[in-house]
């Protein structure tokens, strides 16, 4: 059952969800659970992410009264004020129901979504969004009904893991065992005569630097996304747009300092970036320590978590004629 497969995972109103949907799938007498059963258990577990009244308005009547009954079963049984953990414990039935191939793939999407998105837990409004990525007639009336996909996407980005309750994920991590992710970052930046070569968020003398919208810092800028990648937040150009005048001419270590934050939102730990710089010219390694030291000091990181090394083009192509400077970097998150 899909519960079984990555129940884990779930958080606790999602394993409700799928509670109630078995429950709707009783109620009708069907050998599966389909996404309307589903649908049934997410408006029963969060009703105010769609309402049912706005469903029924698009003919959607959603199986409701022996939901109700189970609640109240479920309350009389907790004395009320626990019937939110309860059901979880008392009723081992919603991992016996059999999923419908188009529940499985809602699934398996609202899981792959909520990872893309940096989490560890998968909450109920993945599962809406699986549904809604799944079976096309559903979310025909999901959108007349008012439920547009960009609205499901914010609410997606704004889930937080534990906001609905711990799933086991977290509660493995409480018990020392955490996942690990990568990240990878390459940047290039064109050089100029006139300009100062900024890497690492370090002045290297030079007679030449790089173009860009902030310091052309190629070096951050690769760390930046590596660490973006690492967390599945997108990449620099959509924090930080090149056309938005406030990063002209910024120092890319205060990028630096606001990745570090999104991250810290996430609950994710850096624990090691390796970097190459490939420039045909000024030797680097004397800088490399000072380098460090600037970066890890914006990413709130010890020195000693950040390797860097040097790479010339062997006089080839653009980088070898010393027209343009590359990095790039692996991130290793742990969260
Ligand atoms: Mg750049």
């Amino acid at each position: 059952m899909i519960g079984a497969m990555h129940r884990h995972r779930y958080s606790e109103s999602a394993q409700l969800a799928f509670t109630w949907a078995l429950v709707a799938a009783l109620k009708e007498k069907s050998a599966q659970i389909n996404p309307v059963h589903l649908l049934a258990g997410i408006v029963q577990e969060k009703p105010r992410i769609i309402s049912r009244r706005k469903l029924a308005r698009v003919g959607l009547v959603l199986p409701r009264s022996e939901l109700t009954e189970v609640a109240q079963f479920i309350d009389s049984r907790s004395g009320g004020s626990e019937a939110r953990s309860s059901p979880a414990q008392g009723f081992s039935f919603w991992i016996t129901g059999s999923p419908s191939p188009t529940l499985r793939r809602a699934a398996e999407i609202a899981r792959r979504y909520s990872e893309s998105q940096g989490n560890r837990s998968i909450g109920v409004i993945h599962l809406l969004w699986g549904i809604y990525q799944a079976d096309k007639a559903l979310r025909n009336k999901l959108q007349r009904a008012g439920l547009t996909k960009s609205h499901l996407d914010s609410l997606c980005r704004s889930y937080k893991d534990g906001e609905e309750g711990e799933s086991a994920a977290e509660l493995m991590e409480k018990t020392g065992h955490r996942s690990s992710r990568n990240g990878i970052g390459y940047d290039l930046h064109r050089l100029e005569a006139g300009r100062k070569l900024i890497l690492g968020g370090v002045e290297v003398p030079f007679e030449k630097g790089p173009a860009g919208h902030s310091d052309g810092d190629a070096l951050a800028h690769a760390i930046c996304d590596a660490l973006l990648g690492a967390a599945g937040l997108g990449d620099i150009g959509t924090h930080f747009p090149d056309t938005d005048p406030k990063w002209k001419s910024v120092s890319s270590l205060m990028f630096l300092e606001r990745v570090r934050q999104l991250l810290d939102k996430k609950s994710l730990r850096i624990t090691h970036i390796d970097a190459v710089v490939i420039a045909e010219r000024p030797k680097l390694g004397p800088h490399f320590s000072a380098m460090r030291g600037a970066l890890a000091k914006s990413l709130g990181i010890s020195p000693q978590q950040i390797n860097l090394k040097a790479k010339t083009n062997e006089g080839v192509d653009a980088i070898g004629r010393g027209e343009a400077i590359a990095a790039q970097a692996i991130a290793t998150l742990e969260g």
